[in-house]
């Protein structure tokens, strides 16, 4: 009974129901299971796949990539759009592309690609380097390349190559400078390739990245602009390779209001464009659609107040709608939604340990008359606090300490006396804390002590690597417990990680109505990994990672799980090692090795070394090439017991 009743308590606390998706669930056992295919019918349990990595000797932090999960989510996003399309009789046709800034990592892209053929999914690409590594991969013959970003000459050239190869390529101009050097080349070639306008929307995003559209954005043709290209295409007899009207109003859109305004907007404009007789097949929505990582369903920046099947049913009507006002045949569809479509598929594993706090035993503190007087004034507050003084007694002692701490510095105090100081400071403030909670009112000087006094758990990775935009945009991620959600929680924690910077704390967490400022945690066992997963990180966060610290890209686990919940395959990538880290920092082995080298041979000439402990140390230092940056971690397991 109590087993259950923990575990709907842990559903509650971390409120999975509300950002799950149905991917993700809670064993009876208190394990958190995957659902690959977006229901209960199959489950597969982490605490297994933890086994897995430590039999394998892979080292936590890691990453849990389940394909599976994104070939559900693909077909969730077409499903959406093809429902909608029946359900309204949309005459036209849907061609989704993926953007390849949101993970450019070759596993996740090589499964992309794979669940994408039978939806004939495309791929979008923002820059040269991507459309180079794109086009190495043969796609559904009737997929699309949409290329977006800035332009330069061989970005251009590319794309000409992409149609050579078969491609259906389409260059979407962000300014009329690109445009007459694609007419420049296509002259020059003999052929051109489709292109397609970038239009500046009036309507606005909303969210985080709002600034993605408007009239001040950094992207897109103006009014103006766009009448000085159209003459341009029409001049240049290429009127039928005007193919496609692009906007995107910026990511994680949180209102669908947004989403219908910017429909309406850009329907318009297509069909506007159509009637000047150029013969426009799609019209490419951009991406935004948003993920619910909080699970609140509002328009809080880390949530959307929207379903998929909401958003693809306002698109098609809203298009079908404006189109047949102009008289203007139905546009394929296309979408560049990448958040919603990636961040499912990977959750990020480590283990964590609990840092004492400041403090110690109070019992073991004795005072006497040598001991100095603001220290036995110090204990007086603490054994004489109550709860009419509390208050009082608490601002008393921190004016004691204050004057300790400044005798310290200056020499008058023993580092014993100091120690002292910190346990009976430590314990008056538990004991006010008592006494406040017991009050009923809210104090909030007391609130704000009560806050920085949670438990802190040191994790074993680097926010700015796994889950930078945590750091860098406030961006909330789902984390709980992998293990124990049969026990009730007794700690509430911050998070804070192994980077040497005190950004890298974690300290705003999903909250169903507001942000909780701590997580409910167990308090680990000393003898066994205390795992914690840290979910819906699989969009953005692998391509925005960096090195800070010199943590790189943690090892990875790819899971296939079969239809009865067995793991039918799994395929292991490491991590970067240290000497992988070095390389990128421009130093090199050989550099690196003949610096120890030369240091050790002026040891071994000054006599101060014998050349068999110089060797030693050699063949021990060059074993840390290989070595994985992050904590090194007791494999013993008993997680499922
Ligand atoms: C980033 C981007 C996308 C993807 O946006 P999501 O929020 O991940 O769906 C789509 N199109 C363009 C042009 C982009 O720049």
């Amino acid at each position: 009974m109590a087993n259950t009743q923990n575990i709907q308590d842990a559903f509650q606390k971390y409120g999975i129901d509300g950002w799950s998706s149905g991917y993700f669930g809670v064993s009876s056992r208190g394990t958190v299971q995957v659902h690959p295919f977006g229901d209960e019918e199959v489950s597969i349990d982490l605490a297994k796949i933890i086994e897995l990595a430590a039999e394998r000797r892979i080292q936590t932090p890691m990453i849990l990539r389940f394909p599976q999960i994104l070939d559900t989510q693909l077909s969730r996003l077409h499903s959406a759009f093809r429902n909608s399309m029946e359900e309204f009789k949309y005459a036209g046709d849907l061609r989704c592309v993926f953007p390849y800034k949101v993970n450019q990592r070759k596993e996740f892209i090589d499964a992309l690609v794979k669940s994408g053929r039978k939806h004939a999914y495309g791929l979008e690409v923002g820059t040269k380097a991507e459309l180079f590594a794109a086009l190495s991969y043969e796609l559904h013959p009737d997929a699309l390349m949409v290329c977006n970003g800035f332009k330069d000459s061989h970005y251009i050239e590319l794309a000409f190559e992409a149609k050579r190869m078969g491609k259906n390529i389409v260059l979407v101009i962000e300014g009329t400078d690109e445009l007459k050097f694609i007419i420049e080349y296509s002259k020059q070639v003999g052929f051109c390739v489709d292109i397609g306008l970038r239009a500046k929307l009036y309507t606005k995003g909303s969210g985080l990245w709002e600034k993605s559209s408007g009239t001040e954005s950094k992207f897109g043709l103006s009014s103006v602009e766009m009448m000085e290209a159209l003459w341009l295409i029409e001049e240049a007899g290429l009127k039928d390779h005007l193919a496609m009207v692009h906007y995107h109003i910026g990511s994680q859109i949180t209102e669908i209001k947004r989403v219908k305004n910017a429909m309406k907007e850009a329907s318009r404009v297509y069909s506007k464009i159509y009637k000047n007789g150029f013969k426009l097949r799609y019209l490419n929505i951009g991406g935004g659609i948003g993920v619910d990582y909080d699970g609140s369903k509002t328009s809080f920046y880390a949530s959307a107040n929207y379903t998929l099947q909401e958003f693809a049913n306002d698109v098609v009507y809203l298009i079908q709608e404006v189109c047949q006002s102009e008289n203007c045949p139905p546009p394929t569809i296309v979408s560049e939604s990448g958040r919603a479509v990636a961040a499912y598929h990977a959750v990020l594993v480590t283990d964590v340990r609990e840092v004492e706090k400041m403090g110690g035993d109070i019992q073991e503190v004795t005072l006497d008359e040598t001991d100095h007087k603001l220290l036995r004034d110090m204990m007086n507050v603490y054994t004489q606090m109550n709860s009419k003084n509390y208050v009082e007694f608490y601002h008393d002692s921190i004016e004691y300490r204050d004057e300790l701490f400044t005798l310290f510095g200056l020499g008058y105090l023993s580092i014993e006396a100091r120690a002292k100081a910190e346990v009976i400071v430590n314990e008056i403030a538990n004991k006010a804390l008592h006494y406040h909670a017991l009050s009923g009112v809210q104090l909030e000087e007391f609130e704000e002590l009560a806050k920085s006094r949670t438990s802190k758990y040191l994790a074993n990775f680097s926010i700015f690597q796994s889950i930078p935009d945590s750091w860098s945009i406030e961006q909330l991620f789902p984390v709980m417990p992998l293990t124990r959600l049969n026990e009730r929680t007794s700690k509430t924690g911050v998070i804070m990680d192994i980077t040497c910077d005190s950004d890298g704390c974690l300290d705003k967490f999903v909250d169903k109505r507001d942000v909780k400022p701590s997580l409910e945690l167990h308090v680990p066992q000393s003898d066994t990994p205390y795992y914690i997963g840290f979910f819906l990180v699989g969009a953005y966060q692998e391509a925005l990672g960096n090195n800070h610290n010199l943590f790189g890209a943690v090892n990875e686990l790819i899971i296939q799980v079969s239809n009865d919940s067995q793991v039918e395959h799994v395929e292991e990538v490491k991590g970067e090692d240290v000497g992988e880290l070095l390389r990128v920092m421009n130093y090199t082995d050989e550099g690196i090795l003949s610096g120890y080298l030369q240091q050790l041979n002026k040891r071994v000439e000054g006599g101060k070394l014998s050349t068999a402990d110089a060797e030693q140390i050699v063949s021990k230092v060059k074993g840390y090439f290989s070595e994985y940056p992050y904590l090194l971690v007791k494999s013993r397991l008993e997680i499922i017991g």
